[in-house]
């Protein structure tokens, strides 16, 4: 379980990622991961054909991404090492799906009023049955020349405060925390130096995350720079917090983030994996 590339963040074509499980699992073998977890939005879909995929060199891990809130905030919690078929955990992830079709539906009526033409069957065609997000409404925006790429999609209508976007009823932090230990997995904060708040702000979610139950935080979130990671690991270190990393992969054309890149964990930290007793031999 030591010395290898471990990559605990990424999504597949079960949300709003470009490579199907098997695809996501070849790549990751062929960039040199020892370790993946794949982890959809509010989604384990991925897993039933994660799990058959074998390879020697490759060690998978059942993950989720789970949307929530933390009072205006929104936060993703990423549970690792779940069990997909506990029965708490599912029922909170078909809860996250009325609240993504409901979420759906308003951002369509909202792109209507803008003169869109078919917004929910267009973001549905890319979803493809995927669980449904903004990602896919972006492409339809592109699909329909309103915006040049997905980047201009979010800045002109579906970032907060633009024009088609909604107010979405995440459950609270320590309720998807709660989930995520019923299905026997660690809550692990994802990406804490991407939320758009005052240090002081982000300081108090580390913290509310932590005696929430919280166990981990990700160091690393796909590229970032030294002085980044370092501060990261010092969050880390001072709220007790394990200590886990993950590329945030979606699709191989962002190919300055692709799988494994530049995931070495600073020393000093426990790292989440550690307690992973099966992996220890
Ligand atoms: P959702 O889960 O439906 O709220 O969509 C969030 C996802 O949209 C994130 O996980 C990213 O993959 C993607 N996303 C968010 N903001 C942007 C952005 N500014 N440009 C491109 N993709 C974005
Ligand atoms: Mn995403
Ligand atoms: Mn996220
Ligand atoms: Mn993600």
């Amino acid at each position: 379980m030591s010395g290898g590339l471990i990559d605990l963040h990424t999504h597949t074509t079960c949300s709003d990622g470009a490579l199907t499980p098997t695809e996501l699992a070849r790549r990751a073998v062929a960039k040199g991961v020892t370790t993946l977890a794949v982890t959809d939005h509010d989604t384990v879909a991925a897993w039933s054909e994660l799990a058959s995929f074998k390879h020697a060199d490759l060690a998978c891990v059942c993950g989720i991404e789970l949307s929530s809130h933390w009072g205006p905030l929104d936060v993703h919690v990423v549970g690792l090492n779940v069990d997909p078929s506990n029965v708490t955990l599912l029922a909170g992830i078909a809860s996250q799906r009325d609240a993504r079709d409901t979420r759906a539906r308003r951002i369509a009526h909202k792109l209507k009023r803008r003169r869109i033409p078919d917004p929910l069957a267009g973001a549905m065609r890319y979803a493809q049955g995927a669980v449904i997000g903004r990602p896919h409404f972006a492409q339809h925006l592109v699909a329909c020349g309103a915006v040049p790429d997905v980047a201009a999609a979010f800045k002109r209508y579906l970032g907060k405060g633009k024009p088609a976007a909604v107010r979405t009823d995440w459950p609270a932090l320590q309720t998807v925390i709660t989930w995520i230990h019923a299905a026997g997995g660690k809550a692990v904060l994802a990406h804490p130096l991407k939320y758009r708040v005052t240090s002081s702000r982000r300081r108090q979610l580390i913290k509310a995350f932590r005696d929430a139950g919280g166990d981990a935080m990700e160091v690393i979130s796909g590229v970032q720079r030294p002085d980044a990671t370092s501060h990261a690991s010092r969050l880390c270190t001072e709220f007790g917090l394990l200590a886990s990393l993950g590329s945030d992969f979606h699709r191989p054309s962002q190919s300055w983030n692709d799988l494994g890149h530049g995931l070495v964990l600073p020393g000093g930290l426990r790292p989440v994996w550690a307690e992973w007793a099966e992996w220890a031999a």
